[in-house]
């Protein structure tokens, strides 16, 4: 194919008009909390997997490092071991709509989904169904797959019909009084469609199941009220639109009219009542607590803090707004400069029904996203034809966007 990629374009937003509107963007100033970008990428639209270091993040772990040498054992009787609950109810009033003493910040995704789910199916005994996507990422499959392996569980695959991916009335109609639990993620990793999460937990509990959402693409990104639509449990991780950084610990709720009856099943010492008794016998510890296991991850949950804060300050509204014109822009110039070189926008067009991310397909994507990296336009591939463009709201701005769709557009009219 050839074509003149230097050739303006009508309609789509020139380079002038996104530099205009970062000049505008009242979320502006919170770039420069951000390292700088290595001289070589052009632009980083990959912060939906990986978020970028906050600078804040080094000065929090230096001042870690000097509680680190001089208190050293006695660290954790001066804040450290409160740590999952302190950051937990941090991170549940930025960004998750979670009153405190809900929230703990522990282990991974798949370790807290793993625990999740398993605490979910405790609550409703008797009932051994659980309804999850069969198209949702593949470490959330692979552990209720597993708990369904060990405990004889019914499981029932839901696929999306439309873009917009699973909806209340899917959900609806797969759930009866054998259902436990919904499984569910609030954004779609591969379409970006971000789900409703109350109407599809008003349908769990229509039928007396109990919701389990994974909020790992939605957290600091989109609204999320877990109170609000009265959620059961949910995990996250915080190491994508929370930017604390590669491995950095997840989070969990519970609800609090959950706990008194919470059974989780990795027994750990810290998730005992008075674990410094080191007694016989495992009895939980009262609230939240009895989510946790094992020793805190202290850098990260430093990290996870610093996040935190950074949402709070800027306040997740304001985010989600820019993500929407981030999006929305994307969406734009992909029809205007992408449609006509062969791609498909796989994301939902109505941005009430999108996350953070645009996703578009053809069937070289993985070739095209190899050239992107190439020439410094970080962006991810998923199986099978899929290119995933992240979008930050808080390091990103328009004219970034602008120039990685620029490259593409070369990219995919030469390719
Ligand atoms: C990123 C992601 C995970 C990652 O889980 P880890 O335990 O951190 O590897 C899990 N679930 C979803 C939906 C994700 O997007």
């Amino acid at each position: 194919m050839t074509h003149d990629v230097t050739a303006p374009v009508t309609g789509s937003p020139t380079r002038q008009e996104a530099l205009a509107w970062d000049a505008a963007d009242p979320l502006a100033r919170f770039r420069d909390r951000y390292l700088p970008l290595d001289e070589h990428v052009v632009a980083y639209l990959d912060g939906n997997s990986l978020g970028r270091p906050l600078a804040s993040i080094g000065t929090a772990w230096d001042a870690a490092m000097q509680q680190w040498s001089g208190r050293l054992i006695r660290g954790w009787s001066e804040g450290w071991l409160e740590l999952p609950g302190t950051v937990g109810d941090e991170l549940g009033a930025a960004a998750l709509g979670a009153a405190p003493g809900q929230v703990v910040v522990a282990d991974s995704t798949t370790v807290l989904l793993y625990k999740c789910v398993r605490a979910a199916l405790n609550l409703r005994p008797g009932r051994t169904r659980v309804v999850l996507d069969g198209e949702d990422f593949p470490t959330d499959r692979y552990v209720v797959a597993s708990l369904a392996r060990d405990l004889g569980l019914d499981l029932v695959w839901l696929r999306a019909q439309t873009a917009h991916g699973l909806t209340a009335e899917d959900v609806a109609a797969a759930v009866d009084e054998r259902t436990a639990a919904v499984v569910l993620s609030h954004v779609d990793y591969r379409s970006g469609a971000l789900a409703d999460a109350a109407a599809i937990t008003a349908a769990a509990h229509a039928a007396g199941a109990l919701t389990v959402w994974d909020c790992s693409h939605s957290v600091g990104v989109c609204p999320i009220e877990l109170d609000a639509w009265r959620v059961d449990l949910a995990v996250g991780c915080t190491y994508k639109f929370v930017g604390a950084g590669p491995g950095a610990p997840a989070f969990t709720y519970v609800a609090a009219r959950h706990h008194e009856t919470l059974d989780q099943p990795v027994w750990g010492w810290l998730g005992r009542r008075d674990p410094f008794d080191m007694e016989q016998g495992y009895v939980p510890a009262a609230g939240i607590t009895r989510m946790l296991s094992g020793t805190p991850p202290v850098l990260g949950l430093l990290a996870v803090r610093e996040g935190a804060a950074l949402i709070a300050e800027a306040g997740l509204p304001a985010i989600r707004a820019k993500s929407v014109a981030l999006t929305e822009a994307a969406v734009a110039l992909t029809d205007e400069w992408l449609v006509p070189a062969g791609f498909t926008l796989i994301s939902p067009r109505d941005s009430d029904r999108r996350g953070g991310h645009v996703s578009i397909a053809r069937t070289d994507a993985r070739r095209v996203c190899a050239r992107l990296v190439d020439r410094g336009v970080l962006a991810d591939f998923r199986r099978p034809d899929v290119l995933r463009l992240g979008l930050s709201p808080l390091p990103g701005s328009r004219a970034e966007l602008w120039d990685a769709m620029a490259v593409l557009r070369a990219v995919a009219h030469d390719s």
